[in-house]
């Protein structure tokens, strides 16, 4: 192997060859020009950070770990005559098997991610080399060399020592160290010596690496470099906005700001810490270092579950963040913590603060609130649909266009604000998209009247209305249903209707029903349309068009109802149907054409190209009839 003049050698060492992919991403990174290189520093911190964690851990319920009584610290020396930098940890350390594994081995997927990030040029990504599971690597960005001695917490395993420059290879041999936990030796490259000065080192430590939750002691000071509290057990007044977003991109790799944080204390009824971050997407990214979903669990400092899913509802689950709780009973298994019912207690308080904090937003930041609709306003949905004890403060949440609002969005508190006094109904009307809906026919009397109706063209809407009947006391009330024939409007009209009904109507009528037969349960005439001329209505009683919705995108097998007809006998189309003969073709093709269009604008057509032939022949009976 060729190594530099000042690299020490080894007796009876062993050489290895690296990985495909980790030689390219050394390649990558001893070339690298990266302005922020100081990074490596708190890759190692928080690589010897969590080395300790898991000495902390094992120290529960294991008598035998080597040096079971020392402190746990981490430790670094400058030693600038030398050109080096040296970071010790007593921490869980490793044996041969596992320096192979972990230092020799990495994580394939992750570099070959970090590898994608590189290429796309992303300026930043070694701000987050770590989260790529390729951290430690990152000290080749300022090493000539770099020698890991380690000693596993288990007393027969020897200790060993790992050495690389960088180069393809990488050599192990036997080392005489005595205590527990890793040392780290770099060699720093000339243009690197910065990283051997004391007050450099420190400046990196406070910046990135305050809340390491162990000390790190400097070269002989006295006192500990870093705060060590944990930044979610730290008062929010000593944050930095710019900590949060450090942290929060540590944490989940997201190149993006949050959108929003929430970091609290809680004493009753169970106490916790917990700093909780809402994305600022709602899809994850190709980078995603968060292969779950869940938030980090911390008992007492020590980490106990990676990816809790049990302390928010499964709507919530975009949250990221930690909760820490004093509380907890350190022996932990998920079963026996469970069985204390404090976790119960934990998500009902996290549930609370997060949608207390949503509420919020919505009241003070509306332009930051709709963002967060737009991104999560699917999981708010999926809320209504399955956590009843939420669906209040949920549909206080809700966002929605409107026919009368097309280009804003209206709560439901708006939307009663402004309804008319009379007014019994939330009024709905369900689509593919807002642009398609607002042709309904079935939003004609609205418009006219002026009456508000809201847009459901998520298709969330649909789950979400199998759980939202009703809020503030006004039932919602899907306008593509059929009127109860209890209604007002529909007693009075219809009536009017079929005294005005003349014969040459109730003949139109009977010729439509005998033209589509059983393919509508009904054909009769309205006064609720004003431009079109007919639209299909769902008769009342029948499985909901809500609950047809879901089970179309659910894929189950369902009887649609049939639909009932409903015709604009004033409409000049109907009109001058009239007086053609019933018998005609043309005839038989208008009313076909009809209940096609009725078909597609309620999104039901099931072959709408089959409509082309009939259209061509009609617009040719047109132009001859002009010519
Ligand atoms: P990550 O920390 O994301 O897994 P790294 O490349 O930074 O990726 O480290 C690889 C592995 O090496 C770690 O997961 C850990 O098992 C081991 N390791 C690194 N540093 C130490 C250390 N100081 N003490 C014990 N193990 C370590």
């Amino acid at each position: 192997m060729d190594t530099p003049d000042s690299a020490p050698t080894f007796e009876n060492a062993q050489t290895y060859n690296f990985k495909a992919e980790t030689r390219q991403l050394l390649n990558i990174l001893i070339h690298s020009l990266y302005k922020d290189k100081e990074v490596f520093l708190r890759e190692l911190l928080s690589n010897a950070s969590d080395a300790l964690n898991r000495l902390r851990f094992e120290l529960l319920t294991n008598p035998n770990v080597l040096d079971s009584t020392t402190d746990l610290s981490i430790r670094i020396e400058t030693r600038k005559d030398e050109k080096k930098l040296i970071i010790k940890d007593n921490g869980i350390g490793m044996n041969r098997d596992e320096i192979i594994e972990n230092l020799g081995t990495i994580a394939q997927s992750g570099a070959r991610k970090f590898l994608e990030a590189a290429k796309a040029g992303n300026g930043n990504f070694t701000q987050v080399i770590g989260q790529f599971g390729v951290g430690f690597y990152s000290v080749f960005m300022v090493a000539e060399w770099v020698k890991v001695s380690s000693r596993s917490f288990r007393a027969d395993d020897q200790a060993i020592t790992w050495f690389a420059t960088g180069e393809d290879q990488y050599q192990l041999s036997a080392s005489d160290k005595q205590d527990r936990g890793t040392v780290i030796e770099i060699k720093l490259k000339d243009d690197c010596q910065e990283f051997a000065e004391p007050y450099r080192v420190k400046e990196i430590i406070r910046k990135h690496s305050d809340y390491i939750g162990f000390p790190i002691l400097l070269d002989d000071e006295p006192t500990q470099v870093n705060k060590q509290t944990a930044i979610w057990r730290m008062s929010k007044q000593d944050v930095t906005g710019e900590q949060y977003t450090d942290y929060y991109r540590q944490l989940t790799l997201d190149f993006e700001d949050p959108l929003l944080h929430i970091h609290s204390v809680t004493d009753a009824p169970v106490q916790f810490y917990s700093l909780l971050f809402v994305p600022g997407k709602s899809d994850r990214g190709v980078f995603s270092l968060r292969k779950d979903d869940g938030l980090k669990l911390y008992t007492r400092n020590i980490l106990i579950d990676e990816y809790s899913k049990d302390l928010l509802p499964e709507y919530l689950r975009f949250i990221q963040g930690v909760v820490d709780s004093e509380d907890l009973p350190l022996n932990v298994s998920r079963e026996t913590i469970q069985a204390t019912g404090i976790m119960a207690r934990l998500k009902k308080a996290l549930t609370g603060q997060v949608l207390k904090e949503f509420e919020n937003l919505a009241k003070t930041d509306s332009e930051t609130y709709q963002k967060f609709w737009h991104e999560f306003g699917s999981f708010i949905k999926q809320g209504i649909a399955t956590s009843q004890p939420d669906i209040e403060k949920l549909s206080e949440l809700l966002r929605f266009k409107t026919n009368l609002k097309k280009d804003e969005l209206t709560s439901l508190d708006d939307y009663l604000s402004r309804k008319e006094a009379d007014q019994k109904e939330i009024f709905y009307i369900i689509g593919e998209d807002a642009n398609s809906v607002l042709r309904s026919p079935h939003l004609d009397y609205y418009n006219t009247k002026g009456i508000e109706v809201l847009l459901m063209t998520d298709p969330m809407d649909s789950f979400m209305l199998m759980g939202l009947h009703q809020f503030k006391g006004f039932d919602l009330k899907n306008i593509a249903v059929e009127e109860s024939q209890s209604g007002e409007k529909s007693q009075d009209e219809s009536r009017e209707k079929s005294e005005t009904d003349s014969d040459d109507s109730s003949e139109l009528i009977a010729t439509f029903k005998r033209i589509l037969g059983d393919r509508v349960s009904d054909v009769r005439s309205t006064s609720r349309l004003s431009q079109s001329v007919a639209r299909l209505v769902e008769p009342e009683g029948g499985l909901n068009p809500e609950t047809q919705r879901v089970y179309k995108y659910l894929g189950k097998e369902f009887e649609e109802n049939k639909k009932i007809l409903e015709l604009n006998l004033n409409h000049p189309i109907l009109q001058d149907l009239k007086i053609l003969d019933p018998t005609s073709p043309l005839y038989n093709m208008v009313v076909e054409q009809i209940f096609d269009s009725a078909l597609l604008v309620e999104g039901l057509h099931p072959d709408p190209s089959r409509m082309v032939q009939r259209v061509e022949e009609i617009i040719q009976k047109a132009l001859r009839n002009k010519s």
